[in-house]
């Protein structure tokens, strides 16, 4: 734990400041027990406590060991921090969540209040097989809820408690962005793309018949327009910027929206019980560009886009050292498209991964290379530090029972705050 001082050095604050010493925790009579269990005075204890205080003094005094024990361990930002100063990424040092593995001593340490549940059969068949009994699948979002919250992840998909979605007369942002995702389809994929005079009439003719289809299903057409007159602007920028890129830049040699992925993962188990660790992953690359020499690739660049304005805070998530930290979708859309066209790749081949933030006039982040061997294939040993393994463990770790919240990622707004047992210290809030 540490605090700024002066707004500048951080400073670490010691325990004591935030744990009172055990002469605070007992009264005097309980203190003196303590004592005698200690052995340190000659009376017995129960010349101080009847057997249930006894009890109690050693289950607090346990409790008390155990807190201070896990609050010595190093954070996951301290862990960062040693792996960076140890070198120990594979290919670049800067790809640092990919070493994300639990710390084995905080883990140990977990108990019954800090997101454990004692791993099973059931368990493990809810996480590992679909109902036809083939291996489950999962998506990008179900691997971000898992990297950044567990117990989130474990009230959401696991219990499977959520508040009924209320219609109401606006759009919600789910509707408004599915919408735009298909319009865009549409627009691209009726349009000759390297035509700008094709694809602006493809854009309004796509925007009309959108328009109307969506008054009329309308539960409002009011407030339906009110939000059309958003969606059209993000399109007609798209657009836009789309003309703009393909003037500055060179054409990609395929072009594919809404790609489908569907490839699995799988590994050895470490343990017998549990049998190989399979899993499915399925998902859509919103676009996925493809760049040849001599009819092998020599770049993929894949592109997703947001219904947002938050351009910076997207790129942060490609950023080497926030690479398939908590959030999963570009590693696992980057792990799929380099699956998919594994054979035809250039030995020296790129990806590469950038975010179009439609309600951003920038649109576009800068394109953030991936190397190739970060990413790692379809049978991953569970030492390696690829994007692969990463998914996997977190995979394993919640066959393994372990849901931990994450205190880094605890957002304001978690619709499980009401059931889950973390709470936020004030100074955070
Ligand atoms: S309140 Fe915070 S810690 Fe609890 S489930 Fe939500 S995000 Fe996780």
């Amino acid at each position: 734990m540490s605090r700024i001082l002066n707004g500048a050095t951080p400073e670490r604050i010691g325990a004591e400041e935030f744990i009172p010493p055990p002469k605070d925790c007992f009264a005097p009579n309980e203190f003196l027990a303590r004592a005698a269990l200690d052995s340190v005075l000659r009376q017995p204890a129960s010349h101080f406590g009847d057997t249930t205080q006894l009890e109690s003094i050693l289950r607090r005094t346990e409790v008390e060991r155990r807190r201070e024990k896990y609050l010595a361990l190093p954070s996951r930002e301290e862990l960062i921090d040693n792996r960076r100063r140890q070198q120990t990424a594979p290919s670049n040092e800067l790809w640092l969540a990919l070493d994300l593995s639990p710390d084995d001593e905080k883990h140990a340490c977990a108990s019954a209040y800090d997101g454990r549940l004692t791993p099973g059969p059931v368990l493990g068949r809810f996480l590992l097989k679909a109902p036809d009994g083939g291996p489950r699948q999962w998506s990008a979002a179900q691997l971000t809820e898992l990297a950044a919250c567990g117990y989130k992840f474990f009230a959401r998909r696991v219990l499977l408690l959520r508040e009924p979605d209320e219609a109401d007369y606006e759009q919600t942002a789910l509707e408004t962005g599915s919408l735009v995702h298909e319009i865009l389809y549409a627009i691209f994929t009726q349009a000759e793309p390297s035509d700008p005079t094709s694809l602006r009439a493809s854009a309004r003719q796509v925007l009309d018949e959108f328009h109307r289809r969506g008054r009329l299903g309308a539960r409002d057409p009011a407030f339906f327009e009110l939000e059309w007159a958003s969606i059209e602007a993000m399109v007609n920028e798209s657009i836009d910027h789309e003309i703009e890129g393909q003037a500055q830049h060179e054409a990609a040699t395929e072009m594919h929206h809404e790609f489908p992925l569907n490839f699995m993962l799988s590994r050895e188990s470490s343990t017998v019980a549990m049998g190989p660790l399979e899993i499915m992953l399925v998902g859509q690359i919103d676009r996925l560009e493809i760049y040849r020499d001599a009819g092998r690739i020599r770049r993929l660049k894949l592109i997703d886009y947001k219904t947002s304005r938050r351009l910076s805070e997207y790129a942060e998530l490609l950023k080497p050292a926030r690479f398939a930290c908590e959030d999963m979708q570009m590693p696992v859309y980057a792990l799929g498209a380099a699956e998919s066209f594994r054979p035809g790749l250039a030995s020296d081949a790129t990806v590469e991964a950038s975010y179009i933030a439609l309600k951003n006039r920038d649109k576009e982040s800068e394109p953030q290379p991936i190397p190739l061997a970060l990413l790692g294939g379809p049978l991953e040993s569970a030492g390696q530090k690829t994007v692969a393994a990463r998914i996997l463990n977190l995979v394993a770790g919640a066959v393994a029972g372990g849901f931990e919240v994450d205190p880094l990622e605890c957002s304001e707004y978690c619709p499980y705050r009401r059931v889950c047992r973390y709470r936020k210290p004030v100074f955070h809030s």
